[in-house]
């Protein structure tokens, strides 16, 4: 008899529909049930090695028939397949009937003794008497909200989406923010309702509108668009949604110490309880900051066009200040934590706030700063009187924005908050521009009265690597400035005057927990290699001095990448042979010994050089920069290549050139190189020769003559953030394309593994220094492509280390080959994160 396997993403949903099969097919069908994930499978969620195992027990002659419910489990299954024996794989069937009915009908034909091609054909159709019984022929329109205020749309046809939200927390900040973008590429009307919780239809293209939605996880949204564009529009939006608007997983929270607590026990009236949202402990005398509210004048505006332009002025300066600050955080604490600031930017072009302010300023005369505040307080007040509090919490996002702008009215710096004293930090909330200008090396404890785990200064302190408690009572705000407190990461607690026995205490806690951090950094000095004993080589990318330094302190096995421009940016003439020669020679030492590769100057174009004479250029990504301008710069290049050649004499250099499009400009420039190694040799300068000399893969053309030019050099290092932007024809700053850029494509994977097997073929190495060499997802699959060194941010080495000896290189190699077969680059992720979660834990 064929034997049937459950596969759902709950186990009570799973083992429930085992009862109700059994009522109808008997108990003679043997059923399997492979659902949810962790380690008592009581979580949500699937797992392709429990899938293989389930199988593998009710592994029948006459077949298996596997149903699975939606999404990842389906991808699990079909990972599930791959771990199984050949011969039971042969016996398996895939049914993609809806699982309930569907698991019904399939008992049923089971235990009538039916082949698993005829129980999965009466699965399939099982779904038909429903649909009769509610004489369902097409699907009916969904009830059109009207919003109040916001004028029925007049010409053409309305069409009409309804779609389920299945991300993590809904349309907050970041999903609203790529939500609002997408809707606004499009000529269309475009709104949204909440169907689930009835309210009214709202703008798609304001965040603020968006978010008073209160749409959450779960909840149904309905989508209406009419206008020229409104087709695509809602095409769009449909994919952003099911593709979960990017976002891998629920947001992280704090993961417990493997330090152990040793209890502290003061009276209960000396301690402050809250939510313990970033590890550590820390004991300090307090420090209350109070966000002194900017001021706003109180005149009339005469002249309202002035006060307009004003407030625009203002809104472009503080947008640029944000977007500053975006590109600042990526590097403390990487582009998650730091694309709220993108949310941020959003705000400042909100359609809703600029026109309540707009209409304040003409129609009352209110000045900028008064009309701005009036408009961003309504949104405030609508935020605050939500339900949901991660929702709530964006309050403070719109506050934060605000406040910037009314600063930058005014004429007031934004306070850098600096300290002099060791303090723990106590305040209602910090908004992300206050969290990012905290003075880090005095503030050993963050205490916060509103915040959750998910609010954003809580994912900044956990980035940041600082203690931190939220929600904690009103009754802190009274313990005077400068009092002694205990603040405990791991249990969410203050205590206030903890006495000499609980300081000590605390004090012995903390030097553990840094020697915790401290010993789980120090494993990144030990090799990376996998469980097989494939080495790694695991290097950091480096813009500077200061980033040579932090990448040897992270364990870098090298330097993949050394980014030259940072000598000739920021400049009014050319950097010297002897500047660029000490600057890179301090970097060759700083790595004692490990390999540095220097990759000669990738600006123009796009990034022009106010000495050099460039034509301007249409499409300046496609233009004279890299390789292509040091060709064309002679004395530029000449210069360059002798303070490399010359700083590797006693430091361990290699040589790389960006943008090769070509074998022609390879030909050059290793010429090229040739003449200056002849030019210091008849001068008699000490220098490195033969020096190593590879080149980037970041143009499609590159990749595909991977063949052609791997005899030409000594490595390739893939660029993938260019690869990808190439590939993809999508540029890769333009926040609308994210969906594109992706290097996860499998349309990237399989040029990245043009090139590996070009270069394995010819006997070179190949590495990868874009982004995608530091995501953990992307390891197990550039592994078993190939790759053999990963270039990436110094702070991502630790992890990336770790994930390398988790692996043997036939897992990798299959997850490569899964996700060559992927269809686009979410499924990729997806698959990459099922696969992580079935390596042991090592
Ligand atoms: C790349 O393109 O992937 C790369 C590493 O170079 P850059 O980011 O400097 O263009
Ligand atoms: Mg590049």
């Amino acid at each position: 008899m064929v034997s049937l396997v459950l596969v759902s993403h709950s186990k009570l949903l799973a083992e429930s529909l085992v009862n109700l099969v059994r009522q109808m097919a008997g108990e003679e069908v043997k059923i399997g049930v492979a659902a949810g994930a962790g380690e008592n499978h009581d979580e949500f969620g699937t797992d392709a090695t429990q899938i293989a195992q389930v199988i593998q027990e009710v592994d029948s002659p006459e077949g298996i028939v596997v149903l699975m419910d939606l999404g990842s489990a389906i991808l699990s299954a079909e990972m599930a397949l791959e771990l199984l024996p050949e011969d039971v794989r042969s016996r398996v069937h895939f049914c993609p009937a809806p699982l309930v009915e569907g698991a019904i009908a399939a008992g049923v034909q089971a235990s009538l003794g039916n082949d698993p091609q005829t129980i999965c054909r009466e699965a399939c159709q099982a779904l038909q008497p429903k649909a009769e019984q509610l004489h369902f022929s097409e699907p009916a329109p969904a009830p059109a909200a009207v919003e109040e205020g916001v004028p029925a749309p007049t010409a053409g046809e309305i069409h009409t989406i309804v779609l389920e939200l299945t991300n993590a927390h809904g349309l907050h900040a970041r999903p609203a923010a790529r939500f609002v973008q997408t809707a606004s590429r499009f000529k269309a009307d475009i709104r949204v309702a909440n169907l689930t919780t009835g309210s009214a239809a709202v703008s798609a293209k304001s965040l603020n509108a968006l978010a008073t939605l209160g749409a959450l996880h779960g909840h149904q949204i309905q989508i209406q668009a009419q206008g020229d564009q409104a087709a695509e529009a809602l095409q769009a939006l449909a994919k952003l949604v099911e593709e979960r608007f990017g976002e891998a997983a629920a947001p992280p929270q704090p993961t417990p110490s493997a330090v152990p607590a040793i209890e502290p026990q003061p009276s209960d009236e000396h301690i402050l309880r809250g939510l313990p949202v970033s590890e550590g402990v820390a004991v300090a005398p307090i420090f209350h900051y109070e966000s002194l509210p900017p001021l706003i004048p109180d005149y009339q505006a005469k002249d309202t066009a002035t006060e307009w332009q004003k407030l625009q002025g203002a809104l472009e300066k503080v947008r640029r200040a944000i977007l500053e600050r975006q590109r600042e955080m990526v590097n403390r604490v990487g582009e998650d934590e730091a694309a709220i600031f993108e949310a941020h930017a959003l705000l400042l072009s909100d359609e809703e706030l600029l026109e309540n302010a707009r209409m304040l300023i003409e129609k009352k005369h209110y000045n900028a700063a008064r009309a701005w505040k009036e408009s961003v307080d309504t949104i405030i007040a609508r935020f605050q009187a939500l339900a949901d509090d991660y929702l709530k919490q964006r309050a403070v996002d719109v506050q934060d924005v605000g406040n910037q702008v009314l600063r930058e009215l005014s004429g007031e710096a934004h306070e850098k908050i600096v300290f002099q004293e060791p303090v723990i930090l106590v305040a209602d909330d910090l908004t992300p521009t206050e969290t990012a200008s905290l003075d880090l090396e005095r503030v050993q404890g963050i205490a916060l009265l509103s915040g959750g785990a998910t609010s954003h200064s809580a994912i900044l302190a956990r980035s940041l690597g600082i203690p931190a408690v939220t929600g904690l009572p009103m009754r802190i705000k009274q313990i005077p400035q400068q009092t002694p407190v205990a603040l405990d990461g791991f249990k969410g607690e203050v205590l206030i005057q903890p006495d000499e026995r609980i300081r000590q205490e605390f004090e012995a806690r903390r030097t553990r927990w840094l020697e915790e951090k401290q010993r789980l950094l120090a494993s990144t000095h030990q090799a990376a290699v996998t469980r097989d004993g494939l080495v790694i080589e695991v290097a950091a990318n480096v813009g500077n001095l200061t980033d040579a330094q932090t990448a040897v302190q992270n364990g870098a096995d090298g330097v993949g990448l050394l980014r030259t421009e940072f000598l000739f940016l920021t400049r009014q003439t050319a950097p010297t042979e002897e500047e660029q020669y000490q600057a890179i020679h301090q970097i060759g030492l700083t790595l004692q010994g490990k390999p540095v590769i220097v990759r000669t100057l990738d600006v123009g174009g796009d990034k022009p050089l106010p000495y050099i004479n460039q034509q301007p250029e249409a499409n300046p990504f496609l233009g004279v920069r890299a390789l292509r301008l040091s060709l064309q710069q002679p004395h530029l290049f000449r210069t360059q290549l002798r303070a490399i050649l010359r700083a590797g004499a006693d430091t361990y250099l290699r040589i790389m050139f960006p943008m090769v499009a070509s074998i022609e400009e390879v030909h050059q420039a290793n010429q090229f190189l040739q003449k200056v190694h002849q030019e210091l040799q008849e001068e008699g300068l000490p220098h490195r020769w033969p020096i190593e000399t590879g080149i980037m893969v970041e143009i499609p053309s590159a990749a595909v003559l991977a063949d052609a030019l791997a005899p030409h050099v000594a490595f390739f290092s893939i660029g993938t953030n260019d690869l990808t932007q190439y590939t993809m024809a999508a540029e890769r700053g333009n926040p609308q394309l994210n969906y594109l850029n992706d290097a996860l494509h499998p349309a990237v994977l399989r040029l990245i593994g043009e090139v590996t097997a070009a270069a394995e073929t010819h006997g070179i190495w190949v590495g990868v220094c874009g982004e995608l060499a530091g995501d953990p997802l992307a390891v197990p699959i550039l592994i078993g492509l190939g790759v053999r060194e990963l270039s990436l941010n110094a702070a991502g080495i630790p992890r990336v280390k770790a994930v390398v000896r988790n692996l043997t290189t036939e897992q990798a190699k299959q997850a490569a080959r899964q996700a060559l077969a992927c269809s686009n680059a979410q499924e990729v992720r997806e698959m990459a994160a099922n696969f992580l979660k079935t390596l042991p834990e090592k």
